[in-house]
């Protein structure tokens, strides 16, 4: 009885049926058979099978590279079968890692749909209470009134807080600094062609948060199986990404899907009501007697010259991503608790996808047609135990972060006296570069040896070489590089200082870039300009030395890695939070003011646009308990 898991079936790239991913081809099923021990393949109804997962699978230890499939299989639906099969079946016992069997699962729907069940159930015994949740005035009106929130940024954290608070009755206002989606591209636009940087409309400000215009990995470390996981990714296929990112071992959307995804949640959010203001930019907290009770806003859209606005709400959901530092500090002016976190600060690093391919697929590499036939443009990921030496006793592991094929490096500065980038690409991974950040683990021990202490020391710590990166490119967002052999040798590459790139119209999202170079620089997506420097003087030296001594082992690992095509960009900073704001950890609530709600990446809760998404859909869970406005589990 119940559902049985089928792990490991490989099924030949000859053999596969491609994108259409859900079908249970007949390979598959052959596959199903050896696995059960079932003599005949075609005998199994495949309506008894559902596919979990697909990924491909090239490791040099196959013998060949295949596809490797996650399948449950349905007992109930086997009933069909002749009654002598039935011997087969109920002789099947759990094989460690190809067969287990799952007690009855709860299937995990999308929020939306979990949202309207639940309240299908509480409707008649939930009462929704007035305005004020007990961690608050506590007074209550007579008259039922819906508590006003306010969700401040509109990433996947603060999108899906809305979302949950929202369908569950309360009146939301999302605040969002940016702009949305269709001015937002064009400000991104206006950078990557003209060097114009809105200072609130970019790269990491703006409708969808940070993870807009990026390569919309959908990969988490927080349980890929998980009920909350998959109840993110069903939404996402509700507003429209493809139900492949629900089996796919390494899902991504790509920023050309991510757009209109982003106006399908917005246009949902706004026929539950909720008020979305683009362009409002929260300013500082309005605080009484220890609780939020509303947020002073000014217009950041620079159409408007409005003055500070005041506005009251019964709870603030924090969801400001790790870019707004105006924030953190508008925090502290509350004395609101914030703590120093470790992060990782590196390089970013391009490769010609070609040899990425190479690399990873041998022979296989011609088939990779940019993401258009079977086989997947080929990925990376690697990761280096450094042992401290003496001067440097602590231990740190560099890695590669946001590995990015077939995308481009992009500038995600707020401030043009700051450099830092990141990778981006779109849906089909079509671009001739491969780039990942390979970034080294640095904690407190660090920042203060620079001189920062406090809570925002690691802040501090991440600007100093975002200045420093900015200084050595020479300015307008023009990035320092250096040949990979070059920095293993320490040693600057080229002499001629700028790599100029031209487009051929003002569409960059579609244009064609041409690279007129006369260095000795290999060729980057980097479309603002790369300038010859040595990165040995960026980083305090062990962790330069951590950088060279992980490239070298990347090299064993990925024969070829060092190359002279390989390109080494300055300088990636921003890998997730330097500062963690402690909340109590089943209210969601801070543990400084009552009524604010930190979540997503910002507050230290998440990496990643999954994690931060089931982070604010915990909080707006748990907001709506403290509301009343559920009666469920969390
Ligand atoms: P954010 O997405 O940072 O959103 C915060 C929002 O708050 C922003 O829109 C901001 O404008 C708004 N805001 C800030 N301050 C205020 C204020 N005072 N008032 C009003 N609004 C405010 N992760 C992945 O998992 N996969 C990827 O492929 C990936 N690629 C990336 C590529 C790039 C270029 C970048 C920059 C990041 C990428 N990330 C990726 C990381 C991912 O984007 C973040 O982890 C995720 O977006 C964090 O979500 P969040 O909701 O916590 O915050």
């Amino acid at each position: 009885k119940g559902f049985w898991r089928l792990f490991k079936l490989g099924v030949s790239i000859d053999r596969d049926p491609g994108k259409d991913f859900l079908h249970i081809s007949d390979a598959l099923l052959e596959e199903v058979a050896k696995v059960l021990e079932f003599p005949v393949a075609s005998m199994l109804p495949p309506e008894a099978f559902v596919v979990l997962r697909k990924s491909f699978d090239a490791r040099k230890s196959q013998k060949e590279p295949k596809f490797v499939y996650t399948v449950e299989m349905d007992v109930d639906k086997l009933l069909d079968l002749e009654p002598r099969t039935w011997d087969f079946i109920s002789l099947l016992k759990p094989k460690i890692g190809l067969i287990e069997h799952m007690p009855h699962e709860k299937v995990v729907g999308d929020l939306v749909s979990v949202i309207h069940d639940n309240k299908k159930i509480d409707q008649d015994r939930v009462p929704v209470e007035n305005g004020h949740s007990s961690s608050l005035s506590g007074s209550k009106s007579p008259a039922a009134k819906k508590p006003k929130i306010a969700v401040v940024g509109s990433g996947p954290s603060g999108l899906f807080a809305s979302l949950v608070l929202a369908e569950f009755g309360a009146d939301v206002t999302l605040i969002e600094r940016g702009q949305p989606v269709e001015k937002r591209g064009r400000d991104i636009g206006a950078l990557v062609v003209r060097r114009i940087l809105q200072l609130e409309s970019n790269f990491c400000f703006g409708e969808g948060g940070a993870g807009t215009w990026s390569d919309g990995k959908l990969v988490t470390r927080i349980g890929r199986n998980s009920g909350s996981v998959m109840s993110v990714m069903k939404t996402l296929v509700q507003f429209g990404a493809p139900e492949s990112i629900l089996v796919d071992g390494k899902p991504h959307l790509g920023t050309d899907r991510l757009i209109p995804l982003l106006r399908n949640f917005r246009q949902h959010l706004q026929d539950l009501g909720v008020n979305i203001r683009f362009g409002t930019r929260v300013d500082d907290l309005i605080v009484e007697n220890g609780h939020v009770v509303g947020v002073n806003v000014s217009d950041s859209s620079g159409r408007l010259q409005l003055s500070s606005e005041k506005l009251g709400f019964d709870a603030v959901v924090l969801a400001v991503g790790h870019s707004a530092r105006d924030v953190y500090q508008m925090l502290l002016s509350h004395n609101v608790e914030l703590l120093p976190k470790d992060f990782a600060v590196g390089l970013r690093i391009e490769h010609p996808q070609e040899l990425i391919n190479i690399i990873q697929y041998s022979k296989l590499a011609n088939e990779v047609r940019s993401g258009r036939g079977k086989i997947p443009v080929a990925d990376y990921k690697v990761v280096e135990y450094v042992k401290g030496e003496e001067k440097d006793a602590s231990s740190r592991s560099c890695y590669s972060f946001c590995m990015c094929p077939g995308g481009q490096v992009v500038v995600t500065s707020v401030n043009p006296s700051e450099l830092c980038i990141n990778g981006m690409s779109f849906s089909r991974r079509a671009s001739k570069w491969a780039n990942a950040a390979l970034a080294v683990t640095v904690s407190q021990k660090d920042f203060s040896a620079l001189g920062f202490h406090g809570p925002l020391a690691g802040v501090e710590f991440q600007r100093e070489f975002e200045q420093r990166a900015a200084n050595m490119g020479g300015g307008s967002f023009v990035v320092p590089v250096q040949i990979v052999k070059d920095f293993m040798d320490n040693k600057v590459s080229g002499k001629i200082l700028i790599h100029f790139v031209f487009f051929t119209t003002d569409q960059w999202l579609s244009s064609r870039a041409f690279f007129m170079s006369a260095t000795s620089l290999p060729s980057s997506s980097y479309r603002l300009g790369v300038k010859a420097a040595n990165l040995h003087e960026l980083f305090p030296v062990h962790i330069t030395e951590a950088l060279q001594h992980s490239i070298s082992a990347f090299d064993q690992e990925l024969p070829g890695f060092i190359s002279n095509g390989a390109l080494l960009h300055g300088v990636e900073t921003r890998t997730s939070s330097p500062v963690q704001i402690p909340r109590i950890p089943e209210t969601f609530e801070s543990m400084s003011v009552g009524g604010l709600y930190p979540v997503g990446e910002g507050a230290g809760y998440a990496g990643g646009i999954v994690s931060a998404a089931v982070d604010g859909m915990y909080a707006g869970f748990a907001l709506a308990k403290s509301l009343n406005l559920y009666k469920g589990e969390i």
